[in-house]
């Protein structure tokens, strides 16, 4: 099968997430062999921190078709800045492709400096953590997170961004507080933390390309890479409305999950160690678009509702707060309402909160008679 010059999230949309890695992951490996040869040999990446916890550069370790040292050699990855990595005596896996040996913090800021105001080459920008927006007291907006100093003064990362994401190729918005502000954008929002498509537009900044968000707490390490080998081939992902790929943001969790058969027989867990469905214990899988189900973290061994917890919506573009919170509470039973079409249709946001049930109930009732209606089934006890 002549695989080298497929678009892996093509691939993926047509055949599923979960069967292309689990079937191709050698292939994947080869394709992605060959981004640097196209690429001069070396690919400019700027990771970029902004308000988070560095969750997705840890995810990052766990990246497993390739993992993340093979990856980077084979995209002939050029890491500028990547500050997590970039120790003064440690150069991961030992092949110097992380920018590292720095002795000093201000040493270390200089690559990212010259990204942003000089002349260094940006081929892709990955942004993990919200950008802040706010202007705390005495400062200018954006200074609630500050990285380093150019000419001797402070540059926050507001600023760092809109330089950025001007000149590279290709913006990925890397888990789910930069896609879609997560966390740090919940309620109680003090530092004015949105997503990144919503910054740039705030600033007037335009991109080359569509910037892509590759939602979740954190982001899948499988899904970062195959999302960087594609662009970096030259192929454009299909993007759904909040510009994440179709190839892993097209179903809802609770169309493959392991329990789903528990879920159709309407066997409903009472604890977490229960092994039948999840619902009443507040999963979120009805409600929430992700491959979690079928490519499955850690080298494809589990994920959420499979290892013992509730999915509890970290993909869901309101996360955390409602409907993926209370992180407890049920997803309202709708008569007569597809639930795999809620996040999808845009209406999830109403789905939690008696008040708003109704509106919901007559938004969308399935009758364009494209899949079956399907209301969840009686409880069994
Ligand atoms: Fe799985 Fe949750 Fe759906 Fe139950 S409600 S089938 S646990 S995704």
């Amino acid at each position: 099968m002549e695989f080298e010059r497929r678009d892996f999230l093509k691939l993926c949309t047509f055949m599923g997430a979960g069967a292309v890695v689990a079937y191709y992951s050698a292939n994947i490996k080869q394709a992605i062999a060959q981004v640097a040869q196209q690429n001069g040999g070396s690919v400019h990446l700027i990771w970029l921190p902004m308000g988070g916890d560095t969750g997705c550069t840890v995810s990052m370790l766990q990246a497993s078709n390739p993992d993340l040292i093979e990856a980077a050699q084979n995209l002939g990855l050029s890491a500028d800045f990547w500050e997590t990595f970039m120790t003064p005596d440690y150069q991961l896996g030992g092949s110097g492709w992380v920018t590292a040996g720095m002795t000093t913090e201000n040493q270390s800021q200089v690559p990212l400096m010259n990204a942003a105001f000089g002349d260094a080459p940006v081929d892709v920008l990955v942004i993990e953590g919200t950008p802040q927006l706010g202007t705390p007291t005495g400062g200018s907006p954006g200074d609630f997170c500050k990285i380093g100093q150019y000419n001797g003064q402070d540059v926050n990362a507001y600023t760092l961004l809109q330089k950025l994401a001007a000149k590279a190729g290709w913006v990925i918005a890397v888990g789910q507080c930069s896609a879609f502000g997560g966390i740090p954008a919940g309620k109680g929002n003090l530092t004015g933390a949105v997503p990144v498509t919503e910054a740039l537009k705030t600033a007037g900044v335009t991109t080359k390309n569509p910037v892509v968000n590759l939602a979740g707490c954190p982001a899948h390490p499988d899904w970062t890479l195959i999302t960087l080998a594609s662009v970096l081939q030259g192929f454009t992902p299909e993007l759904d409305s909040l510009n994440r790929p179709t190839a892993f943001f097209s179903r809802v969790i609770h169309e493959s999950c392991p329990r789903r058969g528990y879920y159709d027989a309407g066997q409903f867990a009472s604890k977490f160690d229960d092994p039948e469905c999840l619902w009443d214990l507040g999963c979120k899988g009805p409600i929430t678009v992700s491959a979690c189900a079928e490519t499955k973290w850690n080298g494809g061994l589990s994920f959420c509702t499979q290892a013992g917890p509730m999915c509890w919506g970290c993909m869901h573009p309101n996360f955390p707060d409602p409907p993926v919170s209370g992180f407890f509470e049920a997803v309202p039973h709708f008569p007569g309402v597809d639930v795999e079409t809620l996040e999808v249709a845009g209406v999830a946001a109403l789905a939690v909160g008696a008040g708003l049930a109704i509106g919901l109930s007559s938004r969308s009732k399935k009758d364009n008679g494209q899949k079956k209606a399907e209301s969840p089934p009686a409880k069994s006890g």
